[in-house]
C-alpha cells in the first residue's frame, strides 16, 4: 500500500500547494567528507596525529549526520561539515589554509544545490573566517555564482560574516611546509612555472550529501596549494571542477592538484557519466580518478554520493582523509589506501 507520506506531496501540489518539508519515512540519506587526498603514509602520521585527524573527521562526519538524520537540509548538513574542519588547523582550509609564495593565505570555496542547480563559490578570499559560509551567501544572496578578492570581502562584510586578519590563518606546521617548498622552487620568480609534488597540497576539506527528501548537495573549502602564486585560483571554487550537485546524477567534492581537475572537469563529468551513461558511482568515480586523471599526471581523489545514497571515494594517491556514513549505518573512516 502505498503511504500517505509519499501521496501527500502528489496530493499538495495537485491543490497549487508546495510539498510539506517533511519526508517518507524509510527515505534514505547520506553524507561523504574528505579532509585532502596526497602522500599520506603510515610513516608521515604519528598515533596522536592520526587520532586527531579521525577524531575530527568524526566530529565533522556527526555534525552533518545529526542533520540528515533529523529531516533537515543536504545544504546545512554539508555547510556544519566544512565548517568544523574549517576551524580546526589540521586541514588546509579556514584556521589551517597553507601559504602563498608570499607568504599569505589565499582561500577558495564552492558550495552547489543538486535540487536547483544554483551554486556558489569564492576565490582569493583573505580575511573571510568560513569561506563556505560566504560561498553559500553568494549563492542565496546575490544574483551571482563567483565573487572574488576585494569584492567577495565587501559583500562578506556586508552579510555581516565574520571577518579576520589574515594572520589568524598562520600556523607553525603550515609555514614550515611552505619553507620547505620555497626551498624546492628556488627563486621568486620560479613560483608561477615549477609544479611542486602532491606532498605540498593535500588537506582541502570537502563535503557531500542526500537529505531525505530526495536533495543532493557539494561543497568544498581550501586554501589551495603551498607556495601558490598570489592570485592563482584552483579547481575548489570551479563548479563543475571541484564542485558539482545535480539531483539527476550524483553529488561530488573533490581534492587533488587543481589545475588537472579544471582542465578534466572532474567532479561534472563524474555525474554526467552517471546521468548519460546510467553508470554507478563507482564506475564512473573510479573511471576519472584511475583512467582519465592519473594516465595524464592529475593526483587526487573526490567523494561522491548518488541520489539513492550510494557513496563512493576513489582517489589516486597514498591516501585520503575521509568519512561517510550511509542512513544510520556504521562509520567508516579512513586515512590510507588499505
Ligand atoms: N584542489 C586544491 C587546489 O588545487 C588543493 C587540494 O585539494 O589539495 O587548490
Amino acid at each position: 500500500m502505498t503511504k500517505l507520506s509519499t501521496l501527500l506531496p502528489a496530493m499538495l501540489l495537485a491543490a497549487g500547494l508546495n510539498a510539506p518539508a517533511f519526508a517518507a519515512e524509510d527515505a534514505p540519506f547520506s553524507i561523504a567528507i574528505h579532509g585532502g587526498a596526497g602522500t599520506i603514509t603510515r610513516a608521515d602520521l604519528s598515533a596522536e596525529q592520526e587520532a586527531a585527524y579521525q577524531a575530527k573527521l568524526t566530529e565533522a562526519l556527526n555534525a552533518g549526520h545529526a542533520i540528515l538524520a533529523a529531516g533537515g537540509t543536504s545544504m546545512d548538513a554539508v555547510v556544519a561539515a566544512i565548517q568544523i574542519m574549517e576551524e580546526s588547523p589540521l586541514f588546509n582550509s579556514g584556521r589551517g589554509a597553507v601559504y602563498t609564495f608570499d607568504g599569505e593565505h589565499e582561500l577558495d570555496a564552492s558550495i552547489m544545490d543538486g535540487a536547483s542547480l544554483e551554486a556558489g563559490a569564492v576565490a582569493g578570499v583573505k580575511t573571510v573566517k568560513s569561506p563556505i559560509a560566504l560561498a553559500r551567501a553568494v549563492m542565496e544572496k546575490s544574483v551571482h555564482v563567483m565573487l572574488s578578492g576585494a569584492g567577495a570581502e565587501q559583500f562578506a562584510q556586508e552579510q555581516g560574516l565574520e571577518l579576520v586578519d589574515n594572520s589568524y590563518f598562520n600556523t607553525e606546521r603550515r609555514f614550515e611546509q611552505l619553507e620547505r617548498a620555497r626551498e624546492k622552487l628556488g627563486v621568486a620568480d620560479k613560483q608561477a612555472y615549477l609544479a611542486l609534488d602532491d606532498k605540498y597540497k593535500m588537506g582541502t576539506v570537502g563535503a557531500v550529501a542526500l537529505d531525505q527528501h530526495g536533495n543532493l548537495a557539494a561543497a568544498t573549502s581550501t586554501g589551495g596549494m603551498t607556495a601558490k602564486r598570489y592570485g592563482r585560483i584552483g579547481d575548489s571554487p570551479i563548479i563543475g571542477a571541484g564542485t558539482w550537485a545535480d539531483n539527476a546524477s550524483c553529488a561530488v567534492s573533490a581534492t587533488g592538484h587543481g589545475e588537472y581537475f579544471i582542465r578534466y572537469h572532474v567532479a561534472a563529468d563524474i555525474c554526467s557519466r552517471v546521468k548519460y551513461l546510467e553508470q554507478s558511482v563507482v564506475e564512473a568515480g573510479d573511471a576519472v580518478i584511475h583512467d582519465v586523471l592519473l594516465p595524464a599526471g592529475g593526483t587526487g581523489g573526490v567523494i561522491i554520493v548518488d541520489a539513492e545514497g550510494n557513496v563512493h571515494m576513489p582517489f589516486n594517491t597514498e591516501g585520503m582523509y575521509r568519512a561517510s556514513r550511509v542512513g544510520n549505518g556504521e562509520i567508516n573512516v579512513a586515512i590510507y589506501k588499505d
